[in-house]
């Protein structure tokens, strides 16, 4: 409901309208340049909010089932479109089942991005599909892209990437339990993209290098911190996430140089080329655990957490290697698989009070 009043306040105040988007990389920018409000759907957690999601095979992740069912409810009449990133096979057939069985009725937009490692073809590729998106996302916004709005959005969106990795960075200086930093986080995936670098900048102000937060420090890999009470249980044990692999979050970062924009087009290609390694663009393996491994150097991890959604392919693809990376190193690691569900099972509380008990003890598994 909260999300609901801010699309409409939106588009009664400024005349915005609203974009459904689905996991997990888009252009964002293309969006912001056009005045159109995104609002990702990550889910929703929770029980599914229709008999919709039954129409699917039960080996289907819950963020598509759930989606599914939130889309033939009508928990997303309130956007004007829907947009579907090629991140799996699961949400390339939502975006064609949600008008066949889910009643949707709204524009069904798709981005492919190019997976794999980048070559001359994959830029020629991911082009195209920026230039057909952004004519597709015209008709939507009723409006032509302007090429300085374009430029002056694509800033906006550097700074908020740089400003969100100065707190993830920072976080053991930061008087932030892990439930309200990723709720701020995480308030990006639907705010307008100049409110959230407002409450980006304030949070920035309470970050203070001195200070040591206390606990045990860890890495958390995963798909999203749902539900946050895995992390609240983290904290309250004794542990907190010192480094950010979620992707929704971490992996959603692009650290790029600062510089001139120079030509639009070529500055989005590079920004999606520019994300940390996240098997959904099928990017290097080896790629992925030197990546893991310099975060978790970086911030002094004492262990590692996979925290999966269940029938996940692309993730659960790695977790095989993330498990032997960490082993090599003799670094604990937990790992804990959900349906985004509201609320997480005695058992796995224990083990998360466990393992943080465990690491707080400067045990090894
Ligand atoms: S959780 Fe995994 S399988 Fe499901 S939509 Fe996301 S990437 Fe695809």
């Amino acid at each position: 409901m909260v999300r609901e009043n801010y699309i409409r306040r939106q588009r009664e105040e400024h005349g915005r309208r609203a974009v459904a988007v689905l996991p997990i990389h888009y252009p964002k920018e293309l969006l912001t340049a056009l005045d159109l409000l995104s609002v990702e759907v990550w889910g929703p957690p929770g029980a599914p909010r229709s008999d919709a999601a039954g129409r699917i095979q039960p080996y289907v992740c819950s963020v598509v089932r759930n989606a599914l069912a939130f889309l033939a409810s009508g928990g997303a009449d309130v956007v004007d479109a829907a947009l579907f990133p090629h991140t799996c096979d699961s949400i390339q057939q939502l975006a064609t089942l949600a008008h066949d069985f889910g009643g949707w009725k709204k524009p069904a937009l798709t981005f492919l991005h190019p997976k794999g490692e980048p070559r001359p073809s994959s830029r020629r590729f991911v082009a195209a599909e920026l230039r057909g998106l952004a004519s597709r996302l015209e008709e939507v916004a009723g409006r032509r892209l302007d090429p300085d709005r374009l430029a002056a959005a694509i800033q906006l969106h550097r700074e908020i990437d740089l400003h969100r990795a100065a707190l993830l960075d920072g976080r053991a200086g930061l008087d932030m339990d892990d439930a309200e930093l990723y709720g701020l986080l995480r308030r990006g995936e639907w705010l307008w993209p100049e409110e959230h670098r407002a409450e980006l900048v304030a949070a920035r102000s309470r970050l203070d290098p001195a200070r040591r937060r206390p606990g045990a420090p860890v890495l958390v890999t995963g798909y999203v911190p749902e539900p946050i009470a895995t992390l609240e249980i983290l904290n309250a044990a004794g542990a907190f996430v010192a480094a950010d692999d979620y992707a929704a979050v971490g992996r959603r970062i692009a650290r790029q140089p600062d510089g001139p924009i120079g030509d639009p087009w070529e500055a989005l290609a590079d920004r999606l080329a520019a994300v940390p390694p996240c098997p959904t663009r099928a990017t290097d393996q080896d790629a992925r655990m030197r990546h893991l491994v310099s975060l978790l150097d970086r911030s002094g991890a004492r262990g590692v957490v996979i925290h999966v959604v269940k029938f996940c392919e692309p993730e659960l693809f790695d977790v095989p290697a993330i498990r032997r990376t960490f082993a090599a190193r003799g670094v604990p690691l937990l790992y804990l698989e959900g349906e985004l569900e509201r609320q997480l099972s005695g058992q796995a509380v224990t083990r998360i009070e466990a393992f943080a008990e465990m690491l707080g003890q400067g045990g090894t598994t």
